[in-house]
């Protein structure tokens, strides 16, 4: 069966329903194509082990957009979003702790057990923070000039430039340290305590394979602080039901809007006719025509998967393979019996520190190890895992007294070296990473009912993620803003005519933001000439 739309989405991720949800709103016809039986991409509440469910890829939320949370009415779709008491929990070594959050002076209190002088400087780095963070809110919902377009994106360019300029002269050269020093060198700047280093330094290496010493990392660091939770800045918070909760609340919204979404429906090929984007094929042969093809998928799998190479030049077919994706991230899910007791902070009942995010990498140095070892070894001894219960929060999750664990990972290589296949080593990365967690709460290994490993090629394969990318790729200097994915291309429109990218690869990049699908539906509706009600006052890159 053959038919005709305004516009064919290859994806539901949170991004491809944000982007089909403002087009159908706009009045065009949607169909949106997905790989999976379910939507959401690797934002997704599933079942793990009978009686627990969780969410098993992405499991915390602060950088959703709150324009795309008001405009499609997520909240009163039934999405809640709870706050942590404290946002991260520290072990260390000498058989201390560093709590983190819950208010400015309860984190001064809490650093003042390592060094007066980083409690007394926490007030001005926040403050630092905040003020760069602001700049990269502003910069979320606008499409990066496009190198190469002439006079109007010099002046877009010039635009988004000027509320840089308009910071006071300290402030700039915060944000060159950030975009350009490595996290160590940003942070030595500030803080003494290797607990308090590691304690901002960690954000630096999540989703990315990298050192806190890489130049650039310290930005990654950034990444994670431009979000909210209900209003208040920087938090990280839990969507009741899990990171499903927002994608099932999407896609209500988009069939309210007409959108038709077909699940199992994976996509061979784009077709491209006379040099333009006319639809896409399935893999059961079914050809989908419309108007413009919009990809959700990274650029990597768009470009050297789906489409046919005689559709790009031989010039821009290397500067794909050249497109750095691979975090290096190992996700595991976990059922519990009970909650880890931990040797520097014992009680099994709820604290606030199970709670948190729980960073089992007490200082810088531990994280450059870990990544040393991957590049050597394909993975480190001694891992970098982040913890979170997300059941503390939210009974929905696990049975009465029964627990669900997220394990997120850091610094596994994306290929193993040597020809070695995560296949055959993702159970003993996972011993690794629960013995790592044992070491602190030595109840750990017991409490464990069962387990759902995702190794670099487990989230390659389930969710689509090239390299197992949770970024789409990575968030390098060389690959923001408008050289996302490609300079030239930094503005939605993809390498052939009528072909548009809506996903993570493009600004402002990874996470569950919903910025892209927001941004790319603004310029395809600024092709069609109709911009529409809900963009009012934005402007496209094309004025
Ligand atoms: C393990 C992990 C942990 C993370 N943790 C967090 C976190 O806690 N907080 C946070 O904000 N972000 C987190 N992220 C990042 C965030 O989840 C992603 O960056 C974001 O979800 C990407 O959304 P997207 O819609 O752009 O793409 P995706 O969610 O990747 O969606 C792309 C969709 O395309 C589909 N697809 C692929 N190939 C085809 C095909 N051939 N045909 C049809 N459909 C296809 C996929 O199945 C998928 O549904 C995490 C990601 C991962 C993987």
């Amino acid at each position: 069966m053959n038919s005709r739309y305004d516009a064919v989405i290859i994806g539901a991720g949170h991004n491809g329903l944000v982007c089909a949800w403002y087009l159908a709103r706009a009045g065009l016809k949607v169909r949106v194509l997905e790989r999976r039986g379910v939507v959401g991409g690797a934002a997704v509440t599933e079942v793990f082990h009978p009686g627990f469910r969780n969410s098993v890829a992405s499991y915390t939320v602060s950088l959703l957009n709150p324009k795309v949370i008001a405009d499609m009415r997520l909240a009163e779709r039934g999405l809640v979003v709870v706050e942590r008491p404290i946002s991260n929990f520290l072990p260390q070594p000498d058989g201390r702790y560093l709590k983190l959050g819950g208010g400015l002076a309860r984190t001064q209190a809490e650093f003042r057990k390592f060094s007066d002088r980083d409690a007394d400087a926490l007030p001005a780095y926040y403050e630092m923070l905040e003020g760069v963070a602001d700049v990269l809110r502003d910069l979320a919902l606008r499409t990066p000039p496009n190198a190469g377009g002439g006079l109007k994106d010099l002046l877009a360019a010039a635009s988004q430039g000027r509320r840089l300029a308009a910071m006071p002269l300290v402030r700039q050269r915060d944000v060159l340290d950030l975009f350009t020093k490595s996290a160590r060198t940003f942070l030595d700047a500030w803080f003494e305590s290797e607990a308090v280093k590691a304690a901002f330094g960690f954000d630096a290496v999540v989703g990315n394979y990298a050192s806190p010493d890489t130049p650039g990392s310290a930005y990654v660091l950034l990444h994670h602080v431009f979000g909210e939770v209900n209003g208040k800045k920087g938090a990280w918070g839990h969507a009741i039901g899990g990171m499903g909760a927002i994608t099932t609340a999407m896609r209500a919204a988009c069939e309210e809007a007409g959108v038709e979404i077909s699940l199992d429906a994976p996509v061979a090929r784009v077709l491209v006719d006379s040099g333009a984007a006319v639809g896409a094929r399935l893999t059961s042969g079914q050809e989908v025509f419309a108007r413009v093809v919009v990809a959700n998928v990274g650029p990597r799998i768009l470009y050297d998967r789906l489409m046919d190479p005689a559709d790009l030049s031989p010039e821009f077919r290397r500067r794909v393979s050249g497109f750095k994706v691979g975090s290096g991230t190992f996700r595991m899910n976990v059922a519990l019996s009970e909650l880890p007791d931990f040797t520097c902070l014992p009680g099994k009942a709820i604290g606030e520190h199970h709670q948190s995010g729980i960073i089992l990498a007490p200082t810088l140095d531990y994280m450059d190890r870990a990544f040393i070892d991957a590049r050597l070894h394909g993975r480190s001894r001694a891992p970098i895992v982040e913890m979170l219960i997300p059941s503390t929060v939210d009974d929905s999750l696990a049975p009465p007294g029964a627990h669900v664990a997220s394990l997120f990972c850091q610094q596994f290589a994306p290929v193993l070296p040597e020809g070695r296949s995560w296949d055959d080593e993702r159970e003993a990365a996972a011993d690794l990473i629960i013995d790592t967690v044992d070491a602190a709460a030595p109840n750990f290994k017991a409490s464990i009912l069962g387990r759902m490993i995702l190794s670099p090629l487990d989230l390659e394969r389930t969710f689509g993620l090239a390299g197992g990318d949770i970024m789409h790729g990575a968030m390098s200097l060389d690959q923001l803003w408008a050289a996302r994915p490609f300079l030239g291309q930094g503005d939605y429109r993809g390498a052939v005519r009528g072909l548009y990218l809506c996903g993570a690869g493009t600004h402002p990049g990874g996470g569950v933001t919903g910025a892209p699908g927001h941004n790319a539906a603004r310029e395809i509706l600024a092709d069609r000439g109709v911009m529409g009600r809900l963009f009012r006052g934005e402007r496209s890159a094309r004025g």
